[in-house]
């Protein structure tokens, strides 16, 4: 595109290299920096559900993850320290892929679309202005007090799961288990502590197992872990943010972060992503201000992830209130209905 100006996005997770594969298929200048290097583990249940997999495919990305090694989920359960739901269909199936492979399937193909990408070198990002976009991931929760969350991750073989995707609850998180490719399991999880016991410093891998007699420790029982996945993230914050309360033009988790119980924060990366792409790339061919781009994509953004980011903060509050565990379980068993509102308010 002769005379195009040129975009820089800050981040290489998600969100920035899907935004930088779409602006190149418009022809617009991408420069793309990413503090890390592909490829690398990152803290994430690898399970993407939701219509970032239409996203993905309408920006010509789904066979490019297929190739990737994705599997497929089509069945989930949902399992107490004392409890078990039968495995159930998922309303609709989810693709399950290892960051390991996926960011790195991304980030090559922006390098064949002729984008700039650069590794290791971690951007100053107070000033994100005209022709910058935010792709930072989560922000970190600054606030005193209250529950702090952090996430942990590894990938194991010798897994047999019941479902696709196995859900286990705790009175101090959730650990999901799910399929990914490889024939390797993905066992990950989101833990609270609360920011007044300071002491209660968490054992990553003692949290990751579950409780002695729990179905979790029985399942992980004879599971041969890949230490090099292994990772941890902390500081999480889970409050729900709107697009358009922020003055810098944002994709992914650096607008907010959806409960990741809910399985979506991948989707959302992608989604986000894929709207940013038309008004960028008009804004890039003159024909828009900055400004009215940024309030565009900020609308959509907050349109379109409204109403799960509500539904996923009530889910997540049910899902980590200890009473309701076991209620929870045998709904998840009995009743379609709730199975189906609980999926499909929260994508
Ligand atoms: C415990 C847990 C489990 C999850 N499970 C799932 C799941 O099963 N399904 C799902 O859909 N979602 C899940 N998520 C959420 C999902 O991982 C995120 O929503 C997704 O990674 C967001 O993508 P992103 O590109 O916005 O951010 P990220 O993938 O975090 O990428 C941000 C990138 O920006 C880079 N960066 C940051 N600052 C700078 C800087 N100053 N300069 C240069 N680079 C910088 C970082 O290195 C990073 O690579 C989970 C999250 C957690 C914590």
């Amino acid at each position: 595109m002769a005379g195009a100006k040129p975009i820089t996005i800050v981040g290489g997770g998600l969100a920035g290299l899907t935004l930088g594969i779409g602006l190149r298929q418009r022809g617009v200048p991408v420069t793309l920096h990413e503090a890390g290097h592909y490829p690398r583990h990152r803290v994430c249940g690898e399970f993407i559900s939701g219509r970032g997999q239409d996203s993905l495919a309408r920006l010509g990305l789904r066979e490019l993850i297929k190739q990737a090694g994705a599997v497929s989920a089509q069945t989930a359960a949902f399992f107490t320290a004392t409890q078990s739901s039968a495995p159930r269909p998922l309303p609709a199936p989810a693709i399950c892929l290892s960051r390991f492979a996926l960011d790195v399937a991304l980030a090559d193909k922006l390098r064949a679309l002729g984008g700039e990408l650069i590794e290791g070198e971690r951007v100053a990002a107070e000033n994100i202005g005209e022709g910058l976009v935010r792709a930072t991931g989560r922000r970190v929760q600054v606030e005193p007090g209250g529950s702090r969350w952090f996430g942990l991750k590894i990938h194991a073989r010798n897994v047999t799961l019941a479902a696709d995707l196995e859900m286990h609850v705790s009175s101090n998180g959730y650990v999901g288990l799910c399929k990914i490719n490889g024939g390797e399991v993905n066992v990950c999880g989101l833990f609270r502590k609360r920011a007044s016991n300071p002491g209660d410093a968490p054992n990553g891998r003692d949290l990751l197992l579950g409780q002695p007699g729990s179905p979790l420790r029985e399942r992980l029982a004879g599971a041969a872990f890949d230490e090099d996945s292994f990772c941890a993230v902390a500081g999480l914050l889970l409050r729900p943010e709107q697009a358009a309360a922020r003055t810098e033009l944002c994709v992914g988790d650096a607008i907010t972060m959806i409960p990741p119980v809910t399985g979506n924060g991948m989707s959302m990366a992608f989604e986000s992503a894929e709207l940013a792409v038309a008004p960028l790339a008009a804004w890039s061919r003159g024909e828009t201000p900055w400004s009215v781009a940024r309030r565009k994509i900020a609308r959509d953004c907050d349109t379109a992830f409204a109403r799960r980011l509500a539904w996923a903060k009530w889910l997540q509050r049910l899902v980590l209130t200890p009473a309701l565990q076991n209620p929870l379980a045998a709904l998840a068993t009995h009743s379609d209905w709730f199975w189906r509102m609980a999926f499909e308010h929260t994508r």
